[in-house]
This record gives C-alpha cells, sequence and structure tokens, in this order.
C-alpha cells in the first residue's frame, strides 16, 4: 500500500528509553516520546524514527491526534514499504495459522493486530466471510488498498468492515465509510448479516455487521474446549453466556444440563438459535438447556442455594482504564465468591477474565484468594492465556486469562 505524498518523508526524533523499548520490539511511540520531527504529519502517513545517532531505527504508522503517535511496522535495516511487502506481511500471518486448524474449524483469527505485524488491526474469518476491524484511524487512508490485498490473497465471498467507536465519525467524514458496511460482496447473498461458520464442528452464527468484537469471541475457544473435557454429567452454568459458545461445548461434552446466564436478551435469543443450528448432535439435543437473563451478580447474589457442577464466569472487561484496575480485582473476587456459593460438592469453577489492565498474576491470585476463604479445598486444574491464533507479543496486549479450580 503506497502512500501518495508527495512532501519529504516525515521523520521523527524519540527519546533514548523509546529508542530501547523499540529496539526490544515494543510496536508503539507514544506522542510524549517523539523530540522532534521535520515537519507535522497526516493520518497513516508513514513515519521514520531516527535512533541518536541519526541512523534509520524503525518506520511506522503515523497518527496526529492519537496518544499512540507511531504504530510501527518495521524495526532494523532501511526497508521500502510497497505492495509487495504487504503482500508478504499477510503472507506471514496466514503463514502463521497454517496447521493450526482442520476443516471443522473455519471459524478463527487471521491477523491479531500489533502481535501480527498489523497494528491496530484485526481480521477475522468466518467461513467465507471476512471481518476487518480497524481500532486505529491510521487505517483509514489505506482502506481501498487494504481490501484489495484481502481479496486478492483470501477471495472471500463477503467482507465486511468493522471499526471502533473512536474512529466512527472520522470514517463516516473522511472516506464515508460505516461500522458494518459490507466492503465486498452481494448484498443480495443471504448469510452475509449473521454467517454460520464451524468451530471444532460446532455450528454458529456470527453477528458480523453489529455484535461484539467482529460477531463472535473466536479468543475463547480453546477454553471453551477444555470446559467440553470437564462436562460429562455435570449442570453447567454459563454466566456472561453470549451466544451460548461455552454451554454448546459443554452440551456436546455430554453435560446434563446447561443454563444461560446474561444480562441481554438479544444475546440469549443467539444462544437458542446456537442450540438449534446443533440439533444434529445427539448430546445437544439430550442436555436441557435453560436461558436466564438476569444481572450475573444479582442473580448470583440472590437468597436461594441453585446448585451446579461446573460454573463458567466470562464477564467483559472491568477496567477499560487503568484507574479502574483495584476496582476490577474486587469485583473478580467478588463473582468469585457468588460462583464458589454456588457450586455443588466436588464442583468445577471457570474463571476468565479479559481486562487488559489486570495482569494474569494479579486476576489469578484474586480467584485464589477468593477460594482459600470460602470454607471448601481446592485443586488447581491448570490456568490458561491466549490462543494461538490470537498472538500476545508485548505486554499491553495481553488480556485474556482463565483459571479452573476444583472444589471439595
Ligand atoms: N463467554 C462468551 C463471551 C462473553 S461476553 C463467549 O464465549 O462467547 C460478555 C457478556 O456478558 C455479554 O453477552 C454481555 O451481554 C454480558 N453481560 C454484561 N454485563 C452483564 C451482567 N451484569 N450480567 C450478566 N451478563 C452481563
Amino acid at each position: 500500500m503506497s502512500n501518495s505524498t508527495k512532501k519529504a518523508r516525515l521523520r521523527l526524533r524519540v527519546t533514548a528509553a523509546a529508542e530501547t523499548q523499540l529496539r526490544a520490539g515494543h510496536p508503539w511511540v507514544y506522542a510524549d516520546s517523539v523530540r522532534e520531527h521535520n515537519r507535522s504529519g497526516v493520518v497513516g502517513e508513514l513515519a521514520v524514527v531516527f535512533d541518536r545517532k541519526d541512523e534509520f531505527l524503525a518506520l511506522g504508522l503515523y497518527d496526529p491526534d492519537s496518544p499512540i503517535r507511531v504504530r510501527i511496522l518495521h524495526v532494523g535495516k532501511p526497508q521500502q514499504i510497497n505492495d509487495g511487502w504487504w503482500d508478504e506481511r499477510l503472507r506471514q500471518a496466514l503463514e502463521r495459522r497454517r496447521g493450526l486448524f482442520d476443516e471443522q474449524t473455519n471459524g478463527y483469527r487471521l491477523i491479531n493486530g500489533e502481535s501480527d505485524g498489523w497494528p491496530g488491526l484485526v481480521l477475522d474469518r468466518y467461513d467465507r466471510t471476512l471481518v476487518v476491524k480497524l481500532y486505529s484511524a491510521v487505517w483509514l487512508p489505506r482502506l481501498d488498498e487494504l481490501s484489495r490485498l484481502i481479496m486478492a490473497q483470501l477471495q472471500p465471498r463477503h467482507l465486511i468492515l468493522r471499526l471502533s467507536r473512536n474512529i466512527q465519525e472520522m470514517a463516516r467524514k473522511n472516506i464515508s465509510a460505516e461500522d458494518g458496511q459490507m466492503l465486498y460482496g452481494d448484498p443480495d447473498t443471504s448469510g452475509q448479516t449473521c454467517p454460520t461458520f464451524l468451530e471444532t464442528g460446532l455450528r454458529f452464527e456470527a453477528d458480523v455487521r453489529h455484535g461484539q468484537k467482529t460477531g463472535f469471541f473466536l479468543d475463547q475457544r480453546e477454553n471453551r474446549r477444555a470446559v467440553e473435557s470437564l462436562s460429562k454429567g455435570r449442570r453447567v452454568l454459563n454466566a456472561f453466556s453470549f451466544s451460548g459458545g461455552f454451554s454448546l461445548y459443554a452440551a456436546r461434552g455430554g453435560a446434563a444440563a446447561v443454563t444461560d446466564l446474561d444480562i441481554s436478551a438479544h444475546a440469549l435469543a443467539a444462544a437458542k438459535q446456537n442450540f438449534e443450528l446443533n440439533k444434529n448432535i445427539q448430546a445437544v439435543v439430550e442436555c436441557r438447556h435453560e436461558l436466564v437473563q438476569a444481572d450475573a451478580f444479582e442473580w448470583l447474589g440472590a437468597p436461594g442455594s441453585r446448585q451446579f457442577d461446573l460454573i463458567v464466569l466470562d464477564p467483559p472487561s472491568f477496567a477499560k482504564r487503568e484507574a479502574e484496575r483495584a476496582g476490577a480485582i474486587r469485583a473478580y473476587e467478588r463473582l468469585a465468591d457468588l460462583g464458589i456459593s454456588h457450586l455443588a460438592h466436588g464442583g468445577i469453577l471457570v474463571a476468565c477474565s479479559c481486562s487488559a489492565h489486570v495482569t494474569a498474576e494479579e486476576f489469578f491470585a484474586a480467584v485464589r484468594q477468593s477460594a482459600a476463604k470460602c470454607g471448601m479445598k481446592s485443586r488447581e486444574i491448570q490456568t490458561t492465556r491466549h490462543a494461538p491464533d490470537h498472538p500476545a507479543t508485548f505486554k499491553e496486549a495481553e488480556y485474556l486469562k482463565a483459571i479452573y479450580l476444583q472444589f471439595t
């Protein structure tokens, strides 16, 4: 993707600390690390970072309005960024996933942002529908070239655009693009709104144009598989169920009953539909499926002591900002307390966190603390982090973690 500016290349010098960070592989230059530049830059243009000896250090995509001023594409020797380079970069992301999935899984992440060398950009596959989600304005001026590249290498039936909230207005104003817009595909073809895809042989629908993230929580697949292997004969509660991902795995794994608990009627309707889609699987048909629309904290905290043998807690992020970190850790402990109070003897708690501002160790400590004071004995089955199609190569990219405890 070439950049058509005729001006002199934008050149920056950064602080010594930022230089060290870049050499260590950190993909961002913060605004307050920029010491000087030769001119002002426009959103999305290439910026070259020079080191203190005035030698080429890195290059990346510039954003004059973001505290993350440059999103790094390349560090090391000088590099020409042309169509061939972008082509190769996409190829590398696809190559990284080669062999991860067989034909039973055609929904997974193809590009996971910075950790795949594509800062602020996610590309998800749902069978023959691809969804590109932009989290940074640096991609807006390059959207046409980006679409062409994706179409040429991957030939999807539909290509959908998703935009994070903070760039929606700029996208509308600058390039007349909308969140949920179809960039490519026949608008009359059924399935472009909610394509059906396979995850380890289970069928799911993803609301790719309006749903959270890109329509489905692809990041939880490995935890769902683990839950399947622990579910036989158990009464399962899937709290914060969204579209029932964990529940379908539990059902296939032989759960006696599964309860989906979510505050959103829309999410529960999707869970019902996903159970319908899997009626070809005997264990799913035999599993009792219940839907409960409620606030999970209130429902779990209400008097009465309904018991479950396996409880999944997968709430939305409790800490959107660093300032919310301490409160989030307390909320995780409180939620674990509530979950554990509903576990039958021998029951299993699977507690997940997707708050990037809470580290894995802080989260595990909160849940272990809750387990330690509950009066039952517990044994740790495992802790998990990111799935292989969701690599996290630097600290800020790490958000997902889960801890599995069994109580006796
Ligand atoms: N476990 C899911 C993803 C969960 S996303 C999966 O594997 O696909 C978080 C879900 O929590 C959303 O569906 C949201 O509607 C729900 N939610 C948010 N706040 C809630 C609350 N207070 N009580 C219950 N559900 C809540």
